[in-house]
């Protein structure tokens, strides 16, 4: 197995990974949607809402505010945790929430117990309140996996897709109707013939080969390689969020290993 950093940022990685298979790729990208456990908030208690809003829809706006913790790893989940999954600081994180308008109640409004969580970021507007009307509520957060809801979903927009391999042959005669019609600008026309330049970028849309009169290109998967693009929520930065879900892959596969050892 090959890897490759294309692009990090602390919202998104971007990595080339050859010599694997479409189910190891796709297993690492479900991982970091599905199963990388990080905060969010669970459960409401709302003493006045005079906003604009009903209820439940303060309650889904909240609930999908991105937290960040400094300690992530200090918190267990509910039913991992020593309190047997009734409530304790182990396991969930309280906070309040209280303000008059006139004015936007923003995510930075959300103030938790615990200094070393907060949302990942200060301006998400929540709800615009108008003169004298109110926004009251206390809760808590817990931490969860994004399986068991979208709130608790380290990763956003992951996706992979195979990395093309483009050859043109000598049949070019370097009319160029294939780099007008590549959306991306993969193609270019040297020495009188069409050549890819960034394959990297290419969508595989096929549309050059569409344009291609001559039929010179040929374009199609490297089956074993991979550019694999992940984004998180903020709540964990992206480096880690791929840490973290190969470790949680690599938790399972030694728990199979030594149940199937148990077996034998
Ligand atoms: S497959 Fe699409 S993106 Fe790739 S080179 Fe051809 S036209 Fe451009
Ligand atoms: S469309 Fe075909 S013949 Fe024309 S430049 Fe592209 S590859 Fe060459
Ligand atoms: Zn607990």
């Amino acid at each position: 197995m090959n890897f490759e950093l294309l692009e990090l940022r602390e919202d998104r990685i971007r990595y080339l990974l050859s010599g694997v298979s479409a189910a190891f790729a796709n297993g690492i990208r479900r991982a970091c949607m599905s199963e990388v456990p990080i905060l969010a908030i669970d459960e409401i208690n709302l003493y006045d809402n005079t906003s604009v809003l009903f209820d439940e829809q303060i309650g889904l706006r909240i609930g999908e505010v991105p937290l960040v913790a400094d300690e992530l790893d200090l918190f267990s989940q509910p039913e991992d945790c020593q309190c047997g999954g009734t409530g304790c600081p182990g396991c969930r994180v309280d906070f309040m929430l209280s303000k008059e308008g006139p004015g936007m109640v923003y995510s930075e409004d959300i103030q938790f117990t615990d200094p070393g969580v907060r949302p990942a970021f200060d301006k998400i507007p929540l709800v615009i309140l108008g003169e004298g009307e109110k926004l009251v509520m206390e809760g808590y957060a817990t931490k969860r996996v994004g399986k068991e809801h979208s709130k608790w979903q380290a990763g956003t927009l992951c996706g992979y897709k195979n990395l093309p391999s483009i050859t043109v042959s000598e049949a070019c005669d370097g009319c160029g109707k294939c780099v007008e019609a590549c959306p991306r600008d993969i193609l270019v026309i040297e020495e009188g013939r069409a050549k890819a330049t960034n394959i990297l970028e290419c969508s595989l849309c096929k549309l050059c080969v569409g344009a291609c009169e001559a039929a010179a290109i040929d374009l199609k998967p490297i089956h074993d390689s991979f550019v694999v693009s992940i984004e998180g929520s903020g709540s964990v930065a992206a480096k880690d969020l791929v840490a973290r879900a190969v470790d949680e892959i690599k938790m399972r596969a030694l728990d199979l290993d030594s149940k199937l050892a148990e077996l034998s």
